[in-house]
């Protein structure tokens, strides 16, 4: 839309209003995921935007750059430390335990859609608030689980009409070999420490499996010779992960084993993985210049949370999409949701009769599930047919005064421009047959 001046108020760094013509991405994937829920028979669960913030520093991991960094924290009048939620698998994990659902029959599926804030240095692909889709299993261990939430994703993608999908994956191991591959990995670290990035050279103590995905073409150097833990994993670990993979094989997934995906939350046991759209411009430069790819989903296998936080030991699996992400993605493959119907009808009108006339058709109309457009607030009938041809319809019913008292309306034909009179009892009926509705 045309400014001129720049206003007072403008949206927050980071932050974006989403207007009406970006409203039909939101439906349309809203639409595709909810689908796909369905048929799955997950229950979509809404979780408050606000959470105590205890439960992403101990769900998340206090060494996160989510918690250390990206969290809106604040306390309320109340002096409890409360946090806007930057992400929804702790939430849903806190709501399984919260509402006892492990009595209810095992796995437990669930899906949300909604807003997430983190607090990140504003660049292409990432916002202060975001939408994100997810969906998590509850409940069950086995690796055809995992395998599941990935073909969940894929195909959400692919119902978005994305061609040109990549799934990548790994396994970071669990509680008995990530310790000792995390002592191996820090060895290893410590001994090219000096040409690790700043913030590399503190994860080593913090967060060592991190500096793996970091994108400083330095660290990528020196992660790219070391110990890679799918070598390291335990007998359990190595064989869910290859339980995994066989069932992607079986269902012809495109995927590619990526040593260095570790993914930024602590919650995280065994299989993690990342869609990406590949071909193009995905990759991203952020402000330090280095180029990344952004993922459109992440996610993985998660089975140490629901304990974390207080409930039964519980193993789960799950994975979110950005929407953003993804409605950037479709923009520049020219993919377009379907738009809502655009009317096939016009309705003009003239003088004050015709106008309370017009309001009651307009209703019938709607009743009949016909879309029709007008412009009650004008006056002149140039104005109103211009308008019409704007709009593209078919046909513009014309209501003047007199045709008004006579219980009268004329039918335009705008490509012919052929006009015939009419009933307005019978207007609603005869028009469905002419658009063939
Ligand atoms: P995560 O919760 O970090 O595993 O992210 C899951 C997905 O959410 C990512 O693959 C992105 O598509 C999206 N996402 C994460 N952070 C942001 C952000 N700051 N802005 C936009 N999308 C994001």
């Amino acid at each position: 839309m045309p400014r001129t001046k720049k206003p007072k108020f403008q949206t927050l760094t980071g932050m974006h209003d989403i207007l009406p013509d970006q409203q039909c991405y939101f439906y349309d994937i809203y639409k595709k995921v909810k689908s796909i829920a369905d048929f799955y028979k997950f229950g979509e669960i809404t979780t408050p935007i606000i959470e105590d913030a205890d439960l992403f520093s101990r769900g998340v991991g206090l060494s996160t750059d989510i918690v250390k960094k990206q969290m809106y924290i604040f306390r309320t009048k109340g002096g409890e430390w409360v946090s806007l939620r930057p992400e929804g698998t702790a939430p849903v994990a806190r709501a399984y335990i919260e509402h006892g659902m492990h009595t209810l029959p095992q796995p437990v599926k669930l899906w949300y859609f909604g807003p997430f804030f983190r607090y990140e240095k504003p660049q292409a692909g990432r916002y202060r608030q975001f939408w994100q889709f997810g969906f998590e299993i509850i409940g069950e261990a086995s690796p055809v689980v995992d395998a599941q939430i990935i073909q969940i994703f894929y195909h959400i993608f692919k119902d978005l009409k994305f061609q040109d999908l990549l799934i990548e994956v790994n396994s970071i191991g669990d509680r008995q070999c990530r310790p000792y591959y995390k002592r191996l990995l820090v060895n290893y670290l410590k001994s090219h420490q000096n040409s690790l990035c700043p913030d590399c050279r503190r994860r080593i103590k913090e967060n060592p499996l991190r500096i793996l995905d970091c994108k400083d073409p330095r660290c990528q150097s020196i992660a790219a010779s070391a110990p890679q833990i799918i070598n390291h994993l335990c007998k359990e670990c190595h064989d869910h992960f290859k339980e995994v993979l066989e069932y992607l094989d079986d269902l012809d997934l495109p995927y590619h084993l990526n040593p260095y995906l570790v993914r930024g939350l602590d919650y995280y046991t065994r299989t993690v993985f990342e869609i990406f759209a590949s071909e193009e411009k995905n990759d991203q430069e952020d402000s330090e210049g280095f180029v990344s790819k952004n993922a459109l989903a992440g996610g993985g296998r998660y089975d140490g949370l629901i304990k974390l936080l207080g409930g039964k030991d519980t193993p789960a699996c799950g994975a979110a999409a950005g929407i953003e992400r993804i409605i950037e993605a479709m923009k520049h493959r020219k993919i377009k949701p379907p738009y809502p119907q655009k009317p096939k009808i016009f309705l003009a009108q003239l003088g004050k009769k015709a106008k309370r006339e017009s309001l009651k058709l307009i209703e019938k109309f709607r009743e009949a599930k016909i879309p029709v457009a007008s412009a009650l607030n004008k006056d002149s009938l140039k104005a109103q047919l211009k308008l019409a041809d704007r709009f593209g319809v078919k046909y513009t019913l014309i209501l003047g005064q007199q045709e008004a008292m006579e219980g009268k309306i004329l039918i335009r034909d705008m490509t012919t421009g052929r006009q015939r009179i009419t009933n307005i009892k019978s207007v609603v009926r005869e028009m469905k047959k002419m658009i063939k509705l």
